[in-house]
């Protein structure tokens, strides 16, 4: 430890140069780079950060090969476990995870984790490692409802154990809160197209504008012969403030505006079928991750003011650490310990943004301290305010599901098999856990697998 060199910076596009753009900011390192880095991996006996990846990957393994220069090797060791390397190597939140439980973390920083799965997962796209062969199709039918990480890891482990896999699509584009939610100077949408086409490769069948519980339901699905079905559908719908205001013009729910701005490509003013023009100030509500997507789209859009309300402190944000930091280069300014509780207009049009501000008490249910009102009020003006303040599950496959238990808050409740109250219906990811995080997502959908893997097995020695 004594000689250990420290962390290697990934390089950046520069803050005041990227906030006028959507190119990816971090670029990521070069073959010297990861190699350098790499070297920083003392290769553990019992390694930790294996256990604190949700779909294990076996990190010292990846980085002994890359640095004996066995690069195809490193892709296949990581592609074993994690199917999306390029994605989870630049959206991971690595230090709550892997790069957490790193040893060097405790007395230096912990390697880099995130940045040496994101080279190994852009090299094995580059030279299409991925496009392995897989075994024939037993004729055994699954349903994956929803694309998004979620489900793309489900049906990649059902497709590698011989199943014949189909993924239903509410959306006319796949990768679920991948191609709609974080926007491209995070992750570039090619990277994902290309990710969801090694699926397409291996065999799995792409179906979208399908909206299970609308255009066909969970019932109709088993009776052409789905025999078993995972619901991978997401946290998509947006908590309100439930405060006076919030259905002025000029209000925006994250969702909403990433998913016109990522998807629609509301930016490509005047090509755009749903354009979105900003004000010169712009609030954001919330401090997580879409938060924080939503502030520096906001600024790449134009606003010239854009701010964050947060009812914490610093220190509670949920937002990657990554994220946060490159917010504040590129000139977000985070009002801490502010909380909206009023929206004021104008000819129906917001102007104003009434805040308390809050101090902290005890610790709550989720283990951060309360914020608690002081009765100290003040108003910024504003042009747009933008709310992110949590996701939940839309209630279309609840409602047209007999039988299918739910939380108060929607998310579909399954046993320790994930297996839902209803027969032979799994489900994983968000849907379940509330917004949560891509790999838990993908470690889910990996699980559930296995469970309804079983199932089936069980289901056909039974008869
Ligand atoms: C803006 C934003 C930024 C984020 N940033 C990060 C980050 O940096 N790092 C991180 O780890 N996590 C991040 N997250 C969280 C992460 O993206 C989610 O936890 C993860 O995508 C959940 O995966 P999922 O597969 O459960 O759901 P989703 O990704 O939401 O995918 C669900 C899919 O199901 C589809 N669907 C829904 N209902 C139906 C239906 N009835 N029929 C058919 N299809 C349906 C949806 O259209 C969607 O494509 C972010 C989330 C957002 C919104």
């Amino acid at each position: 430890m004594k000689n250990l060199k420290p962390r290697l910076k990934v390089r950046e596009q520069d803050a005041l140069e990227r906030n006028h753009n959507f190119l990816e900011v971090a670029l990521g390192y070069n073959l010297e780079e990861a190699r350098q880095e790499a070297l920083r991996c003392i290769d553990c006996k019992n390694p930790r950060c294996v256990q604190a990846c949700p779909v294990r990957v076996k990190i010292p393994a990846f980085i002994k090969l890359l640095l004996e220069n066995a690069l195809d090797e490193a892709f296949e060791t990581i592609y074993e476990d994690n199917i999306l390397p390029s994605i989870c190597g630049r959206v991971c939140p690595q230090e709550s995870q892997c790069e957490g439980a790193c040893i060097l973390g405790i007395k230096a920083e912990p390697v880099n984790v995130g940045a040496l799965e994101r080279f190994v997962g852009d090299y094995g796209m580059e030279k299409d490692l991925a496009d392995k062969p897989v075994p024939a199709s037993n004729g055994i039918k699954i349903a994956v409802v929803g694309s998004g990480p979620a489900g793309l890891a489900n049906a990649a482990s059902l497709r590698r154990k011989g199943y014949d896999v189909t993924i239903f699509e509410a959306l006319h584009d796949y990768g679920g809160v991948l191609k709609y939610g974080i926007p491209d100077f995070r992750l570039p949408k090619d990277i994902v197209t290309n990710e969801i086409d090694n699926l397409k490769k291996m065999g799995v069948t792409f179906v979208k504008n399908a909206v299970i519980g609308k255009s066909i339901t969970i019932e109709q699905l088993k009776e052409e012969g789905f025999e078993s079905i995972f619901i991978g559908s997401g946290a998509g719908l947006p908590s309100s403030l439930g405060i006076p205001g919030e259905n002025l013009s000029g209000v925006y729910f994250a969702n909403e505006f990433l998913t016109r701005v990522n998807l629609m490509k509301a930016r490509a003013v005047p090509d755009s079928l749903t354009p979105i023009k900003l004000g010169d100030n712009v609030a954001v509500v919330g401090g997580g991750n879409v938060a924080m997507d939503a502030a520096r789209t906001a600024k790449r859009l134009g606003a010239k003011n854009v701010f964050i309300l947060y009812r914490r402190d610093r220190k509670s944000l949920p937002a990657r650490l990554d994220e946060i930091h490159h917010a504040e280069e590129e000139g977000i300014d985070l009002r801490l310990l502010q909380n909206p509780v009023e929206l004021i207009g104008e000819d129906r049009i917001v102007k104003q943004v009434k805040i308390e501000k809050m101090k902290l008490g005890e610790p709550d249910s989720s283990g951060r301290q309360r914020p608690l009102p002081t009765g100290e009020y003040t108003t910024y003006d504003i042009d747009n305010i933008i709310i992110s303040i949590g996701q939940k599950p839309n209630p279309i496959i609840k409602d047209n599901t007999a039988g299918l238990d739910t939380q108060p808050w929607g998310g579909i409740i399954t046993d320790e098999y994930q297996m839902t109250s209803v027969d032979g219906v799994f489900a994983g990811g968000d849907v379940v856990t509330g917004a949560a995080t891509v790999i838990l997502a993908m470690g889910a959908g990996k699980d559930a697998a296995h469970h309804m893997d079983e199932y089936i097995k069980n289901n056909h020695n039974r008869s």
